[in-house]
């Protein structure tokens, strides 16, 4: 079972870098924020590269 991952919908400004980079795992809700919609449409190490590393406001995380 893949690891969760989920956006601080409050803290996320909707600059579209992980909805880009991992357009199978993140996309863009109705409120124009990034979500997490399928936590196994990359490998684990790719989401954390392209996405949590990457997000410029570090609001990406790992759910445990
Ligand atoms: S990279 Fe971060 S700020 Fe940019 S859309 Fe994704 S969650 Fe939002």
């Amino acid at each position: 079972m893949p690891k969760t991952v989920w956006v601080d919908e409050d803290l996320c400004i909707s600059c579209g870098l992980c909805v880009n980079n991992l357009p199978d795992v993140f996309r863009f809700n109705n409120d124009g924020k990034a979500e997490c919609y399928d936590p196994s449409g990359a490998p684990e190490d790719a989401i954390q590269n392209d996405a949590i590393d990457a997000c410029p406001v570090s609001c990406i995380h790992w759910k445990d």
